[in-house]
């Protein structure tokens, strides 16, 4: 039994990711705004190299929005973000920027890197950012390097830094372990919501929504399909004889084998009680005739246990195909009408009955 629909860990990845490309696009503009201000401030303080140099930062980053809102590619507007301010911060500390002031803005990086990348990834390029700092620091003679810091300044700078970098990855690792335990958690919800729990297979939910999207691609692009449903032959009798437990353990048994047997874009699940139903898409009426009687003359077979004792288990089944059935609604009822006939006619067995070597039932049932 496949799921196809989106697990709840995906949507929320995704919706997380949106998130931050929108926070990216937010903090882009902002950067303009104090790119293009700062760059003024020093144009009129005729530090006009610094201006140019601030003003003409803002056009990557034009670039970079301009082409996540064509591209839609998140992968890209991180790492061009990344780069374009890991050079900004990268002239900031080699220029001083104005009255050497510029490593202040360093401290922005922590928190961005680790909420963008990774922490093994944002720990790494920070790394890399504090070599950097520390070879601009300690070799002021560098080509581009026209800052000279105080060792006052220095010091305080890396332990301050350090400081920031360590909360900001705690605070991170603390973010994420409690955000995987949210996911798992709804997960573990979600699969209990659409599972029975006795048998493991999809409940009657489950299958009532995979029922009205199997016939939602059926009206799209005429994509048959047909139900069989299933009804345990005489349970009361299994648990009146050999107790409740016993009948609980002939409903697992007869999942697993009805699992075993079905496809894997079949879908099993428990409608109720000792019902079942299997949804068997792109299969029509006589394939699922088969399937049916298959797992009939399986079930007949089957040496189904309890505290070494041998019960007496059979099933019949109505089957339907949507190509007769108007609607979801009308597929479950004619299936319903053709499991009371085979009820009608004397259990185990599959209606409606097909003249076929390959699907005649067995001769003789419990009832
Ligand atoms: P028929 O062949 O006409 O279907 O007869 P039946 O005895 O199977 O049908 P009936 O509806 O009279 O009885 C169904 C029984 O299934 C009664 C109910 O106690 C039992 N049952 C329903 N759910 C469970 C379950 O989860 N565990 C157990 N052990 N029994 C269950
Ligand atoms: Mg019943
Ligand atoms: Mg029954």
């Amino acid at each position: 039994m496949t799921d196809t629909r989106t697990s709840s860990h995906t949507l929320s990845t995704e919706h997380e990711e949106r998130q931050i490309s929108r926070l990216l696009n937010g903090l882009s503009a902002m950067a303009i705004l104090f790119l293009t201000g700062i760059g003024t401030k020093a144009w009129y303080a005729d530090h006009v190299l610094h201006a140019w140099v601030l003003w003409l930062f803002t056009i990557p980053i034009i670039i970079n929005i301009g082409w996540y809102a064509w591209s839609g590619n998140q992968t890209v507007q991180k790492t061009g973000l990344l780069i374009i301010v890991g050079l900004l911060f990268t002239y900031l500390i080699a220029s001083g920027g104005e009255g050497n002031t510029g490593p202040l803005w360093f401290y922005v990086f922590p928190p961005l890197l680790f909420y963008v990348t990774s922490l093994k990834g944002g720990t790494a390029i920070l790394l890399f950012c504090y070599l950097l700092a520390i070879l601009v620091f300690q070799f002021p003679d560098l080509p581009g390097v026209t800052a000279e810091y105080s060792s006052d300044f220095k010091i305080r700078f890396f332990a301050t830094l350090t400081f920031e970098s360590i909360f900001c990855f705690v605070l991170e690792a603390g973010r994420l372990q409690a955000r995987n335990k949210l996911v798992a958690l709804a997960q573990a919800h979600e699969h209990a919501a659409r599972t029975d729990e006795l048998t493991g297979l999809a409940n009657r939910r489950d299958m009532q929504s995979r029922l009205n999207t199997e016939f939602s691609r059926y009206e799209r692009s005429g994509h048959h399909f047909s139900v069989v449903l299933i009804d345990l032959d005489l349970f009361k009798r299994i648990n009146d004889e050999f107790g409740h437990d016993a009948g609980d353990e002939v409903l697992r048994q007869f999942a697993r084998l009805t699992q075993q047997l079905i496809r894997q874009s079949d879908v099993a699940a428990r409608w109720g009680g000792e019902e079942f139903l299997l949804l068997l898409p792109d299969t029509t009426l006589l394939q699922a005739l088969t399937l049916a009687e298959r797992l009939r003359a399986e079930v007949a077979a089957y040496p189904f246990l309890h505290r070494h004792q041998s019960l007496p288990v059979t099933i019949s089944a109505g089957v339907c195909s949507i190509s007769t059935s108007g609607s979801v609604n009308e597929l479950l009822r004619q299936a319903d009408v053709q499991l009371y006939n085979a009820k009608e006619n004397g259990r185990n067995r599959i209606a409606p009955r097909v003249r076929s070597q390959t699907i005649a039932p067995d001769p003789g049932s419990p009832a």
